[in-house]
């Protein structure tokens, strides 16, 4: 997807502090961090958006829940708890439609959210 800036920072053409990487799942320290950890897991396939989520992604988005809980472990949040958001279309305020899961922990969060 030509003008996606998460495509973009997947292949490296556009710099990120990256911290996993495998042949479908690529993660990055967000720019604008909300949390002491504040890290985008995204598939490397462009899926605008969870809404388009299929069958044929059942597995792949599994593996990324799998790759949240290795970096929650790796971060040292995962007894602490973390919170793995994904927001989709306006009213969530998704801005980036390329989707992705924000993995945020090291501080203590409110519910209900704002
Ligand atoms: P969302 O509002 O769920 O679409 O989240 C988009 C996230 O992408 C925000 O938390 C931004 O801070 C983050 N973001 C946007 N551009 C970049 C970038 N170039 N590198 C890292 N994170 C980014
Ligand atoms: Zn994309």
């Amino acid at each position: 997807m030509g003008d996606c800036i998460f495509c973009k920072i997947i292949k490296g053409e556009i710099p990120s502090k990256k911290v996993y990487d495998d042949k479908d799942i690529f993660a990055f320290e967000d720019i604008n961090p909300q949390s002491p950890v504040h890290i985008l897991i995204v598939p490397k396939k462009h899926i605008a958006k969870s809404l388009d989520v299929t069958e044929k992604e059942k597995e792949l988005i599994g593996s990324i829940f799998m790759v949240a809980n290795r970096l929650a472990v790796e971060r040292g949040i995962a007894e602490s708890g973390f919170r793995l958001v994904v927001n989709c279309n306006r009213d969530s305020g998704q801005e980036v439609f390329h989707i992705h899961f924000h993995l945020l922990g090291g501080r203590k969060m409110k519910w209900p959210p704002g």
